[in-house]
């Protein structure tokens, strides 16, 4: 609920309340005149008044032109006896109770929706209340395990991923085989990956599997504005699954709770730490004779809380990623399977020709397919799933990147422009993968391992670093002849270690070990600028940059050819590892 629904609930009630306290004090018909008591009894007795209604110690009549009157009596009966033998009529209706309790209820009715509003909002958090009340509840749905039809079978192209997983079936199934050998099963799993990838489908299949129970919920489901309440529904869901073990928590977005402490400072901070601190209690009270898995999914992992990620809780991490070309082969056939598909279909041509495409998306373009053939009839086309293809690629809400062919090359090129010149320069640390599978941002990655881990590093290894960051951007310009704007990354990247070596490390022999820092305000430290000493020191960020691009150059032009040959392989496989590229490298 957000706000505006809050706020148009307090009014509404508010309006209502003051409805019903009008309408008590409305009770009398308003054109209804009150006579005296000499006067009524003259009129009684004068015959003028043949008929009236007695009501407690109240007369009411209606006059022959319609009008209503009234008149108190006194409170004796007694008082009636004098009107016997005047030939009125006289009614007497006993105390109306039904009315009376009307009033009661009418007075009692906006008390009570105070107290209520007053509990909802007074509710302490972590109070035992919370769970008679159903915002406490969890929402989390519940898949029995008759119902979980996913298999491993149904999720393709994430072998890896899947490997990871098939211990926790293993346990699932007959956890006594591992609580004999004393081994500790992670009671958390945290699918790390781009939307549509497949996190979500594996969790089920993990239930599937092994036969139990799965409950699903997103961490958004937790976050709400009263304090407590997100607390109390992890109480719930832990309370619901303990009841149900063995069985599989599953808990999309997780970031949604998540989310670092103390990152951000905006309302409903207090209830987001409360939910994760509950989370956290919750997990940390696992035992593993729970035997329940708590898997949670996030494309966030960057922006969790280091104390979810800490041993016992969700310290098995897998990585789903974008599928490269094989697998969107085997998402495809797998999808294609549950409808009718010509036979001639070039399942490789197809995967070739859809690079950035989600499990989700592939799967989506295979029911367009079905669809355009269900209005048609027939079996669905090399030519249908061409169509399909650009409808999943137009498609409005695209939440993961989808990148046309063209891209693809240039991002290749631009990567094995990285990876050329750290592989060629003497020192670089080696290249352990090159990728043009797009992730987040980024259109594609060269990933650098050292050998072992280093703490400092030499001015040579931050020159190398420098020619590596060049390396993309020169690529393109020596084969396309202009640049994209993919370099972006790579030029900050670039400047701020340039600047670094020259202002941070003394690096650079015409400034010296000096350090300059970017004034923050003042009194910052460092020694004050004079307007050339900025310009020397922006002259020798400048050649050092120089320095490097030049290098950078000459290694890329002098290998053209395995430039070639490695972004042919690039673009074939997507990801390339460094057993892939060794043969096409002389060692230096
Ligand atoms: P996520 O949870 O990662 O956002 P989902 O698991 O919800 O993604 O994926 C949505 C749908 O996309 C699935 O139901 C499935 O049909 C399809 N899909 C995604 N990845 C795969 C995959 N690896 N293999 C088969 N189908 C997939
Ligand atoms: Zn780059």
């Amino acid at each position: 609920m957000n706000l505006f629904y809050k706020n148009l609930t307090i009014w509404l009630i508010i309006g209502l309340t003051g409805i019903l306290v009008l309408n008590l004090f409305k009770g009398q018909p308003s054109n209804t005149h009150t006579m005296p008591y000499t006067e009524f009894a003259k009129k009684v007795n004068t015959g003028v008044i043949t008929h009236f209604t007695v009501t407690k110690n109240i007369a009411t009549w209606q006059t022959s032109n319609g009008k209503n009157f009234r008149s108190v009596l006194p409170a004796n009966p007694a008082t009636l006896a004098p009107f016997m033998n005047s030939g009125v009529k006289i009614d007497i209706t006993p105390e109306r109770e039904a009315n009376w309790l009307l009033k009661s209820i009418a007075i009692w009715f906006p008390v009570l929706i105070l107290l209520g509003i007053w509990f909802f909002f007074m509710r302490k958090p972590g109070g035992q209340n919370g769970k008679a009340m159903a915002f406490g509840k969890s929402k989390a749905q519940l898949v029995d395990r008759q119902d979980s039809k996913v298999r491993f079978s149904d999720v393709a192209g994430i072998d890896e991923a899947k490997e990871e997983l098939v211990e926790i079936v293993d346990f699932l199934k007959d956890p006594t085989k591992f609580t004999e050998a004393g081994a500790r099963i992670p009671t958390g799993v945290l699918l790390h990956g781009e939307p549509g990838t497949g996190k979500t489908l594996l969790a089920k299949a993990i239930a599937g599997e092994a036969g139990v129970p799965f409950y699903s919920i997103s961490g958004s489901n937790f976050v709400e504005m009263y304090v407590g309440i997100g607390a109390s529904r992890v109480r719930d869901l832990f309370a619901e699954g303990k009841k149900k073990a063995p069985c599989i928590i599953f808990i999309d977005e997780i970031d949604a709770v998540g989310r670092h402490r103390s990152s951000g400072n905006t309302g409903g901070n207090d209830e987001r730490e409360q939910t994760l601190n509950q989370l956290l209690v919750e997990m940390d009270g696992f035992e593993i004779n729970d035997k329940i898995i708590i898997v949670a999914a996030t494309n966030r992992i960057d922006i969790l809380d280091q104390a979810l990620l800490r041993p016992g809780r969700f310290d098995r991490q897998v990585v789903v990623p974008v599928p490269d070309i094989l697998g969107r082969e085997q998402i495809l056939k797998v999808h294609a399977e549950k409808v009718n598909t010509e036979d001639n279909i070039d399942w490789k041509t197809i995967a070739k020709g859809t690079p950035g495409f989600s499990g989700a998306e592939l799967a989506n373009m295979i029911n367009e397919a079905a669809l355009m053939v269900a209005r048609r009839g027939g079996k669905i086309s090399n030519e249908d799933l061409d169509i399909a293809k650009d409808k999943v690629m137009m498609g409005a809400e695209r939440r993961s990147m989808i990148i046309t062919e063209e891209e693809k090359k240039v991002t290749a090129y631009h990567e094995i422009g990285h990876a050329l010149v750290a592989l060629m320069l003497p020192g670089a640390d080696p290249v352990h993968k090159v990728s043009i599978i797009p992730r987040g941002k980024a259109l594609g990655i060269t990933m650098q391992l050292p050998e072992t881990e280093k703490h400092s590093h030499s001015y040579s290894h931050l020159f190398n670093n420098l020619c590596t960051l060049l390396g993309g951007r020169l690529a393109e310009e020596i084969i396309f002849g202009e640049i994209t704007t993919g370099s972006g990354n790579d030029i900050e990247r670039v400047t701020d270690l340039a600047s670094r070596m020259v202002c941070e490390w003394g690096m650079s022999k015409e400034i010296g070990p000096m350090v300059f820092k970017q004034p923050e305000g003042f009194g910052a430290a460092g020694p004050i600028m004079s307007e050339s000493t900025m310009l020397r020191i922006n002259d020798e960020i400048r050649a050092l940059i120089d320095k490097a691009h030049i290098k950078a150059r000459k290694i890329i032009e002098e290998n053209m050819d395995t430039m070639e040959k490695l972004t042919e392989l690039l673009l074939e496989k997507e990801t390339i590892s460094r057993a892939d590229i060794a043969p096409f490298i002389t060692p230096h």
